[in-house]
């Protein structure tokens, strides 16, 4: 039996005009983007937790405080990276991921593919390693927001 943790992570941010909207370290066409400190990648930021639960390391906050002002602006991908930076040091890889994405709009399907191939090169896994998978917020009252929920599993390298 391999060595096995399990890390969990979830996030939430606002919709907010004039902002850019970024999922999964892409920047897609909307109207809306996702207000926070950083670029406000909810799914991103819902990554980190999990890589840094699975060792439990920590969350996101210990590593990038969201007062601080070099992270304002700040592309999530760098913080993913840290985290993944962390999990590969202590002797550990990435089995896969799996996300779940609550959002009104804008709608996940056509864009699946695109979010995958990138978390995948941010992982640096395989995109069969990374599941995506999209709700819509039905009687939540959540349309002003973006939800994900993210699971990783790693192995301790042989
Ligand atoms: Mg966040």
């Amino acid at each position: 039996m391999p060595d096995l943790r399990i890390g969990y992570g979830w996030d939430s941010h606002e919709f907010a005009p004039n902002t850019p909207l970024w999922l999964g370290g892409v920047q897609l066409d909307s109207p809306l983007g996702l207000a926070g400190h950083s670029d406000g990648d909810v799914l991103l930021h819902a990554l980190c937790d999990a890589l840094l639960g699975g060792l439990a390391l920590g969350d996101i906050g210990a590593f990038f405080p969201p007062g601080d002002p070099q992270w304002r602006g700040a592309a999530s991908s760098l913080f993913v990276r840290h985290a993944l930076d962390l999990v590969h040091q202590q002797g550990w890889d990435v089995v896969n991921i799996d996300a779940t994405l609550i959002l009104e709009k804008p709608r996940l399907q056509p864009l699946r593919d695109r979010l995958r191939q990138n978390v995948a090169e941010i992982l640096k896994v395989g995109i069969e390693r990374v599941s995506i998978k999209g709700k819509t917020p039905e009687g939540m009252g959540t349309g002003n927001a973006a939800i994900a929920h993210v699971t990783a599993l790693l192995a301790k390298r042989a």
